[in-house]
């Protein structure tokens, strides 16, 4: 399948697409993942993007449909792709319908996951993230088995350098600000699905409602 997750961070959109790669093969795109390892291998691109992630800012429009035109281009898309992070503003979305119709691509849906702000919040803060695979933990909900230590590759589980109380509350303004109006601009496309939903498994059980 191929389609976009939209949602706040900590929304569980990257948890959604792990469990959705294990259905068809699909593969997960996450742009925060693939920023975060430009910057631990201090390629050049991380350098670009250092700043910005760390305030909890965005990313340049240019960097990132510099990055996905590469991606979405690799073999391993054929079996269709998770976008989790991407598109993330309105710039962004319309590159994104130019660039698929050119490869003669089309969307299944865009998801839209809407999880109340108290939740997220308590979410963000005690979300703890693997530095080696991105595996996702929580200090209170799913804790690693040994204290900071990647139950599946023994990688460090640290707390986000944008998980900063200051950092969060900036990402979930951007959010608000910058890529929420994304959910008008996919409905009138007519591919929007929103689910108001706090439990992965009922979105996972609304997309395959809508795959059918
Ligand atoms: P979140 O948990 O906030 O959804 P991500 O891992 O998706 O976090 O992204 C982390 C950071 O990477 C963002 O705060 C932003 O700085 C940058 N980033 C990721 N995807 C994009 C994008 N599509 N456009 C601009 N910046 C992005
Ligand atoms: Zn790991």
């Amino acid at each position: 399948m191929k389609l976009i997750l939209l949602g706040a961070p900590g929304a569980g959109k990257g948890t959604v697409a792990k469990l959705l790669t294990k259905m068809d093969g699909s593969v997960q795109i996450s742009t925060g993942d693939i920023l975060r390892a430009a910057v631990a291998a201090g390629t050049e691109l991380g350098k670009q993007a250092q700043a910005a992630m760390k305030a909890g800012d965005l990313v340049s429009d240019d960097l990132i449909m510099g990055i996905m035109g590469e991606r979405l281009k690799e073999d391993d898309c054929k079996k269709g792709y998770l976008l989790d992070g991407f598109p993330r503003t309105i710039p962004q979305a319309e590159a994104l319908k130019t660039l698929l119709a050119d490869m003669g691509e089309e969307l299944d849906m865009v998801v839209d996951i809407q999880v109340p702000k108290e939740v997220i919040l308590d979410r963000l803060t005690t979300r703890r993230t693997c530095e080696d695979c991105g595996e996702i933990y929580n200090v209170k909900s799913n804790p690693t088995k040994e204290e900071g230590k990647c139950d599946k590759c023994g990688g460090n589980v640290v707390q986000r350098e944008d998980e900063t109380e200051e950092a969060i509350s900036n990402r979930l303004d951007v959010y608000n600000e910058m890529t929420a109006p994304l959910a008008g601009f996919y409905e009138k496309e007519g591919s929007l699905i929103s689910v108001d939903a706090t439990s992965s498994d009922a979105v996972i059980d609304a997309i395959k409602a809508k795959l059918g």
